[in-house]
């Protein structure tokens, strides 16, 4: 049977599972090894590179050159990652177009940068690794191509920017992404939830070191994300903070050592702290011996009642983002349906304890929280390898809907990635004098203009009234429904009149077209940009030149010579320049042009009412 692994690229752990005959199941690798890779890479100085365990035991004593949290930084650039990059211990650089890179020292002064892309790719390759070796263990034979293809997740407020990176990273490690999925969604479906006729959900996912609430809305198998909150600071590394303070402050006073001084201890510590802290979400109290010297020892006891005490503030603010959400997704705690728990920190019993006082019900939690959104990703996959390629499961609209405009500009009405179901206006108008019909051309891709996208419709708006260029007012409405089915209605606004078509826009659109069309659109944003400028600036040319042809005709002979003639020879200089063709035209000498038409038509518009003024105050005296 053909499946897809699923696979959950964390910030602090990374984890792969499948669905085949065997059932839904976290793929757990013979031997010692664990299928929950801490998503943490370390370059040694001679070049080794650790992943997994082996790199996040080295972390406070080489802070430097182990590398955790690169997901915070994937699909960034330095700038936006400035605020994030203050609280971690290795160096970041700026890279080609700004982005984040990560400098790792070598031997010698020698460096080595690495993307976080390529971070990724290592942690990515390792969880594939350890699954390859699961099945094998179970008998499969592991060099079936499709065990290379993955469902990936994550996070719901990731950006294309970061999605596309953390599809690069996957390529990078040599595994083909059939599909994306929201974290949030994916632990919904891990739960089964897709097939609810109807259901509101929160996700509520606390990590090590980032929290996420989720509002997703599930209809008919399709899931929207009605809002996201979350905060990008806090997780259960907090909590291990927070014991490990309380440790160092009782060390010092018991025994007079200085343990802050020591990487090693306070390494030991902070996993020692982690320890504690996992025991406290089982028992009531815990202690350890702690060693800070040959023969100087104290012991730790702490109780899951102090603890909570430590963390409450923590998990209030958690549950004032989990409010913000739901305002705004619009929902009162009544309305959810379910609330899902996810990630590690929600094993504290704090946690689900406030969540239960807050909904009312108790959070689902018969699933691992650690394990739902690999085992939903999973699921995502053997669905979709029970179906065929060119169907699109429309959660969001694939590609960005639009409508030509002057000179061949695309408009974009509605966004790729908005989630259906989905409506947006906006108000055009006519380009030539009296034009009585308008003609709507509908276009999907993500190109700026219309002759880089693909054309998916088109309809004639009618008997509008006869006025001049700019004058009537036409009102054009997207419409995407929960099926993916585009309605697009044109209506004048002063008479009313209405016309419409419907469009199945993802017909004949497989996922790898979409795949490429993106991919398309960012390597030609930049040649994009300037022909969209160059439209741009033509359209606005037009339009200063006939306001200016039009204001000359009503008051233009009462002008002085001289500006009539400044005026006359701006305008011929940006007739001459717009008359070039499209290939030659000089934007610069157009911009220019421009610049001097429009300043002298601003002092003419000036003038043209201080006469006016003038012109009435007479008559008033003389009346
Ligand atoms: P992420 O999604 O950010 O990769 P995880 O979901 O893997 O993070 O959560 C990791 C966090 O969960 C760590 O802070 C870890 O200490 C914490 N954690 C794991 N098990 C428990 C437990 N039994 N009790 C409390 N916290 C736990
Ligand atoms: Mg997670």
């Amino acid at each position: 049977m053909n499946s897809f692994l699923g696979i959950d690229l964390g910030t602090t752990h990374s984890l792969a599972a499948i669905v085949d005959e065997n059932g839904a199941r976290v793929l757990v690798p013979p031997g010692a090894e664990s299928p929950l890779v801490p998503s943490v890479v370390a370059l040694l100085e001679d070049g080794t590179i650790l992943v997994g365990n082996a790199a996040k035991n080295l972390s406070l004593l080489h802070p430097e050159r182990v590398i955790h949290s690169a997901k915070r930084l994937i699909g960034r650039t330095k700038a936006e990652v400035a605020l994030e990059a203050a609280t971690l211990p290795y160096r970041i650089v700026e890279g080609p177009g700004g982005r984040a890179l990560v400098r790792i020292p070598l031997k010698d002064g020698a460096y080595q940068d690495w993307s976080p892309e390529e971070i990724s790719a290592r942690i990515l390759a390792e969880v594939h690794r350890r699954a390859l070796a699961a099945l094998q263990a179970q008998g499969r034979e592991i060099q079936d191509p499709s065990l290379r293809q993955i469902v990936l997740t994550v996070p719901a407020y990731f950006d294309e920017a970061q999605r596309q990176a953390t599809k690069r990273a996957a390529e990078l490690a040599q595994l083909e992404v059939i599909r994306l999925i929201n974290e949030p969604t994916a632990a919904a479906l891990a739960y089964g939830l897709g097939e609810r006729e109807q259901a509101n959900i929160v996700v509520y996912d606390l990590g090590g070191g980032t929290f996420d609430v989720s509002v997703l809305r599930v209809q008919e198998g399709i899931f929207r994300v009605l809002s996201t909150h979350g905060d990008t600071q806090l997780g259960g590394d907090d909590f291990d903070r927070l014991i490990q303070k309380a440790m160092l402050e009782q060390i010092e006073q018991e025994t007079g050592a200085k343990p802050k001084e020591s990487p090693q201890i306070l390494s030991q510590l902070r996993l020692a702290a982690e320890a504690l802290k996992k025991r406290l979400s089982s028992e009531e109290e815990g202690g350890l011996e702690i060693e800070v010297a040959e023969g100087n020892k104290t012991t730790f006891h702490l109780t899951r009642k102090t603890f909570e005490e430590w963390i409450q503030p923590l998990v209030e603010r958690s549950m004032r983002a989990v409010r913000a959400s739901l305002r705004d997704a619009e929902l009162l705690p009544a309305d959810v349906d379910e609330i899902i728990l996810v990630g590690g920190s929600t094993r504290v019993p704090l946690v689900s304890r406030l969540l239960e006082e807050e909904f009312q019900k108790p959070p689902l939690s018969s699933i691992d929280p650690d394990l739902a959104v690999a085992l939903g990703a999973a699921r995502q996959g053997a669905v979709l390898a029970g179906k065929s390629q060119d169907l699109l499961l429309l959660d969001v609209v694939p590609l960005s809907l639009g409508i030509e405009t002057l000179g061949g500009a695309f408009a974009k009405l509605i966004l790729r990635n908005t989630p259906v179901p989905c409506s947006h206006t906006e108000e055009f108008s006519t380009q030539v004098d009296k034009q009585t019909g308008i003609d709507i051309n509908i276009y999907q891709g993500e190109r700026e203009l219309v002759k880089d996208c693909r054309k998916i419709g088109s309809f004639k708006l009618t008997g509008l009234p006869a006025l001049p260029a700019g004058l009537p007012r036409v009102a054009v409405t997207f419409t995407v429904d929960e099926q993916g089915l585009l309605r697009v209605t044109a209506r004048e606004l002063r008479t009313g009149k209405t016309a419409s078509v419907e469009v199945r826009p993802s017909l004949g659109i497989c996922e790898d077209e979409v795949r490429r069309i993106v991919s398309e659109s960012i390597e030609k944003a930049g040649e994009d940009m300037g022909a969209r400028e160059a439209i741009d600036l033509r359209n606005k040319a037009e339009a200063v030149l006939k306001g200016t042809e039009a204001a000359l005709r009503a008051g233009g002979e009462g002008l002085p010579p001289e500006q009539a003639y400044s005026l006359k020879k701006a305008v011929s200089r940006v007739k001459k320049a717009l008359g070039k063709k499209d290939e030659e035209q000089d934007t610069l000498a157009l911009h220019q042009a421009l610049e001097e038409l429009s300043s002298l038509t601003g002092q003419l518009a000036d003038d043209l009412i201080s006469s006016a003024v003038s012109k009435a105050l007479k008559t008033e005296k003389n009346g």
